[in-house]
């Protein structure tokens, strides 16, 4: 049976649950225990997979096909657990299945209310897979009092009493907001929302304070004696310059050994925490510097790439040099020569996206990095786009295209050498889509293997020919326009299995040109950096040494 650690926020939101909850997973692994962290997240989306990523950040997807939140993408890259469909689940999937058994009859002469029936549902998740772990780290999204949170709340109280003694604890972060004026933190708002936890049912066992300002000792034994919490378990969570220092930042303050404390686990097991030395070793000790675009459309707001600006993290780590990421706008050179504005950097990287604004921007740059022999990272949308740059300006199919843009206009404008996927095998089952199917939850999502030509350069980069990675599309290249793109120079290196499937394309004549239909960077780590990204950005720092 699984100890749980529930972690809740209060005062503000964007505290860094997320990824106290991450770090505190790598330092229980640290300690020799075997964890699994979940999500709670109170909205009424059924998953994220229909959210914009301009509002919610990147959906972050697991190896069994689940569409999920950003942050068990920080739970995968502190633990390298690979995260399951049974870690995510929304308000919106909790009453679904309500909903769906009422209809069912399974409640048959039942009035359905949130307690129990709700509350059961929620409890139900949190059990999945208890006997698996030592540690169950499960975070509730949003912050306490706000009205969605409630059932979730309710289900943890419920929990706990149902568990034997000791099994549960409640880690709670909060925010101490420093008034410039008195030169004061106030510890006010953190007494608040320890109240509001209080007043149903719940009283933390771990307080996690964030501050811009040094906690003095005066006020952590405040903290503690109003908040009912030991003083050693009152956790100062300062900014850090980069996440990867929040293991080390967290443990040099106590929070594993405070949880551990409040679990009675004594003596606790001595934590080797090389792993992470390593890892800060490498961000710290870097020499020199790449520079990369990234050419997309979301480019306002960062936690749209999140993944992918963590691999590229990695890959400079895997290399000792700094990256040095740039989001650039696609429409900026829409319809001219995008030299101007790509000049200068090492290295191009079209990610993933959904849509047609954009678009024409990005085959641009893919032609620029094709035409001047700076390497190309293209994924997903990013390989669609390369493949159709070839298609146009290399096989003469001027109109080439994706389906997907036509679709969206509801015109038939392009040649559809990317159209829209209507079947495809899982495992041992035929998958069937058409063009009216809902949208939620209904791409090839999930991971899939490859099967790479050995002599191609992506092979070498991967040091092997069968892979595995996660996907997350609608439409894919047609197979049918491979002879006349190979004949251009275009290489087909990667296939599915059942060879039906392009999964990854290359330029025979060009240093590091891979287009991927897939998500490498999902399953990037600090500590084991992907192999494209590692070799992507080697071939950056190649070009930098050119110029
Ligand atoms: N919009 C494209 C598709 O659905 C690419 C998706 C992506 O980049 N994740 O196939």
């Amino acid at each position: 049976m699984a100890r749980y650690v529930f972690i809740t926020g209060g005062v503000v939101s964007s505290l860094g649950k997320g990824l106290a909850s991450a770090a505190l997973g790598a330092l229980l692994q640290a300690r020799g225990f075997t964890v699994r962290l979940r999500k709670l997240d109170p909205y009424l989306n059924v998953d994220p997979g229909t959210m914009s990523p301009f509002e919610h950040g990147e959906v972050f997807v697991t190896d069994d096909g689940a569409e999920t939140d950003l942050d068990l993408g920080h739970y995968e890259r502190f633990t390298g657990v690979p995260a399951r469909k049974t870690d995510s689940i929304s308000s919106g999937r909790i009453y679904s299945n309500v909903l769906e058994k009422e209809r069912r009859g399974d409640y048959l002469g039942k009035t359905i209310q949130v307690v129990p029936h709700v509350t059961n549902e929620i409890k139900d998740f949190l059990r999945v897979g208890d006997d698996e772990v030592d540690f169950m780290l499960c975070e509730i999204g949003g912050t306490v009092g706000d009205i969605e949170g409630l059932p979730f709340f309710e289900a943890i109280r419920q929990f706990i009493h149902e568990r034997p003694r000791g099994q549960c604890i409640l880690m709670h972060l909060t925010l101490l907001p420093y008034l410039a004026a008195s030169g004061e933190l106030k510890t006010k708002p953190t007494q608040h929302s320890v109240k509001e936890l209080q007043s149903i049912g719940l009283a933390p066992d771990v307080l996690v304070c964030r501050s811009e300002h040094p906690i003095p000792e005066k006020e952590r034994a405040k903290i503690a004696l109003f908040c009912n919490v030991r003083p050693d378990a009152v956790i100062p969570a300062y900014d850090l310059k980069t996440i990867y220092e929040a293991p080390l930042a967290y443990h040099r303050e106590g929070l594993d050994q405070a949880v551990l404390d409040a679990f009675g686990i004594t003596p606790a097991p001595r934590p080797n925490l090389s792993r992470w030395e390593d890892v800060m070793d490498r961000l710290t000790h870097a020499e020199g510097q790449v520079r990369v675009a990234i050419v997309g459309k979301y480019t306002q707001l960062e936690d749209a790439y999140k993944s992918i600006a963590e691999a590229l993290t990695h890959g400079g780590m895997a290399n000792r040099v700094r990256v040095k990421a740039e989001w650039i706008d696609a429409e900026l050179f829409e319809k001219g020569d995008p030299t101007a504005v790509l000049e200068g950097y090492h290295a191009v990287l079209v990610p993933g996206g959904f849509g047609e604004r954009g678009t024409e921007g990005k085959i641009r740059a893919a032609a620029w990095a094709r035409e001047k022999k700076i390497p190309y990272l293209g994924i997903c949308l990013g390989m669609q786009m390369a493949v159709i740059e070839a298609a146009r300006n290399l096989a003469g199919i001027e109109d080439a295209g994706s389906e997907e843009f036509d679709h969206e206009r509801g015109a038939k404008r392009f040649e559809p050498v990317v159209y829209h996927l209507k079947e495809w095998v899982q495992g041992n089952y035929k998958v069937q889509r058409s063009v009216g199917d809902d949208k939620g939850g209904t791409m090839r999502l999930g991971a899939y293997n490859a099967a790479l030509d050995p002599e191609s350069l992506v092979a070498k980069v991967y040091g092997a020919t069968a892979i595995e990675e996660r996907h997350r599309h609608r439409y894919e290249v047609d197979i049918r326009y491979r002879d006349k793109l190979e004949a251009c120079g275009m290489h087909f290196s990667g296939m599915s299995p059942d060879g039906r499937l392009p999964e990854i394309v290359e330029h025979k004549d060009h240093p590091w040109f891979i287009g991927v239909q897939f998500h490498p960077e999902l399953k990037s780590k600090p500590f084991a950096p992907h192999p494209l990204f590692a070799d992507f950005v080697r071939a950056a720092v190649e070009v930098s040494r050119l110029v």
